[in-house]
């Protein structure tokens, strides 16, 4: 079924020259991850200033002090948490979305631990230099220290937030009650820092110290306004957009908007958006879904697989409908490309933001070709559409249909299970060294697939993927 209130069939003219997302240098990665260690230097020598070294002479000394340390260093680690989350355009097009996502579990965990090391240390040390026991040491502190009752519901907070962020707990629950949880890291940030302030000496005994503790959460904070709210509202604001046109594709679902001034939308054919479609109940929610079509300047789609509520319902979205966005984001896109050669190796609905870059890319003719990996009828989406763009640019396009493999993990089809992966990518296309790749589907076949490209010698760089999952 397809309903459509645009003047005439398929994608609009282009009209104005549109701007394009530039990469995001790469020296960005560079500056990110130096200013990364910087800050954990400035923790540990604003403590060492404060006296932290010398404190480690006596037995009460050195647990109070090393737990001040780490508490600093959990603090510091949360704000860069923060600062992770915050969508910074130069930050999230130098290291990408997978990556990003990666860092922040390890950062995540690694502060929480040393959170719950800097609470026992602490304890420990002021029930030695008191003489007190260390239970009765631990509630006293709560009780009568300022700010520490906050802190404490601050760390209640965040244990509720990592234990749902156990792979077996998040499994258990709906996506949107693990991420509404997850925000509850928020809060639990917000109610640590009273205590920091009040109690917390190594953050105010001197201008130095006040200036970056206070400028640390300043940047925290302001990049979470700007580029969390501000930028989306902005954009949603001037772009004005509307869905134009909803497509049925068979167990999936295509939607293309339209809006004002999308010319100027920094955008490039593979990144995705964060969607927000205000036509009824589960608009409070937004979905993140690439996009399928190379961005023209007046229209952006997406294509969508019916795997839960929001992306069904999409189905049923009326034409009209305002849409909201966030993005764009991604690594993944058209800008990525550095070698004349390029394989796209999509699987299941992993094919949309590769049709889109497939679309979007110059110079294709003979120098691209396309693995598709579909898994049987009702579920080979974008195909027909994929293979005749293939076909009208120029370049190939190869089908691999079939169940998964069952007698080893593999990439292939199961009509392929007696070809090793390596001899099979190399038959299909044998210089693939040369390649640039770029790659989306489940995230074991990808797996799967990355392996084989190394053992074909495909430098990792050269390998651009994007994953569902968060
Ligand atoms: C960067 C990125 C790009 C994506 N692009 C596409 C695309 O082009 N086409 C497509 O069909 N799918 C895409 N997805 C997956 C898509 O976002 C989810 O399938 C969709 O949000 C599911 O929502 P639901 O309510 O239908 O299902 P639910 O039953 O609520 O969720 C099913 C699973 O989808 C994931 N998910 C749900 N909501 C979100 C969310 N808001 N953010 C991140 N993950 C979520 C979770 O892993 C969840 O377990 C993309 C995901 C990411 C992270």
């Amino acid at each position: 079924m397809t309903t459509t209130i645009l003047p005439h069939a398929g994608r609009a003219p282009r009209l104005r020259r549109r701007r394009r997302a530039r990469p995001a240098p790469q020296w960005w990665r560079d500056v990110s991850g130096a200013a990364f260690i910087a800050v954990l230097g400035a923790v540990t020598a604003l403590w060492a200033a404060n006296g932290g070294i010398q404190e480690l002479g006596s037995v009460a000394g050195f647990f109070t002090s090393t737990g001040r340390l780490t508490g600093l260093i959990a603090s510091a680690l949360l704000l860069v948490q923060v600062l992770l989350m915050a969508r910074v355009p130069m930050i999230e097009g130098a290291w990408g979305q997978d990556e990003l996502t990666r860092v922040h579990r390890v950062v995540g965990f690694t502060s929480f631990t040393l959170m719950l090391v800097h609470i026992a240390l602490i304890t420990v040390g002021y029930a030695l230099s008191q003489h007190t026991e260390i239970v009765r040491t631990g509630i006293d502190l709560v009780l009568t220290y300022p700010g520490m009752l906050l802190a404490a519901a601050g760390t209640l907070a965040l244990i509720m937030v990592v234990v749902t962020s156990f792979a077996k707990v998040r499994s258990r629950l709906r996506y949107e009650n693990w991420h509404l949880l997850h925000l509850y890291a928020y809060l639990g940030v917000g109610l640590a820092l009273p205590h920091q302030l009040w109690t917390g000496a190594d953050f105010l005994f001197s201008p130095v110290a006040t200036t970056f503790w206070w400028g640390l959460w300043g940047l925290a904070v302001a990049a979470v306004l700007a580029y969390r709210v501000a930028l989306p509202l902005w954009r949603s604001w001037r772009h004005r957009l509307r869905v134009v046109d909803v497509r049925d594709e068979g167990g999936a679902t295509s939607v293309t908007v339209a809006g004002r001034h999308l010319h100027e939308l920094p955008v490039q054919a593979g990144q995705f958006f964060q969607w927000r479609l205000l036509d009824g109940p589960g608009w409070t929610r937004a979905h993140p879904f690439s996009l399928s079509a190379a961005p023209d300047g007046q229209t952006l789609r997406f294509t969508a697989a019916h795997v839960g509520d929001g992306s069904a319902r999409l189905a049923e979205v009326a034409v009209g409908a305002p849409v909201l966005i966030e993005g764009p984001y991604g690594r993944m896109h058209v800008g990525e490309r550095t070698r004349r050669k390029v394989l796209l190796m999509g699987a299941g609905i992993g094919i949309a933001p590769l049709r889109a870059i497939l679309e979007g890319l110059d110079d294709v003719a003979g120098n691209v070709t396309v693995i598709h990996r579909t898994s049987g009828p009702g579920r080979t989406w974008l195909a027909g559409e994929t293979a005749a763009l293939a076909e009208r640019r120029g370049a190939r396009y190869l089908d691999l249909p079939g169940h998964r493999a069952t007698t080893r993990h593999s990439w292939l089809p199961q009509q392929w299970e007696h070809v090793s992966d390596l001899h099979a990518l190399r038959s299909l296309v044998p210089d693939v060294a040369e390649h640039d790749v770029f790659l989306c589907g489940a995230p074991g076949w990808m797996t799967a697939v990355e392996t084989t490209l190394q053992q074909a010698g495909v430098p990792r760089r050269h390998v651009h993927a994007e994953r569902f999952t968060t």
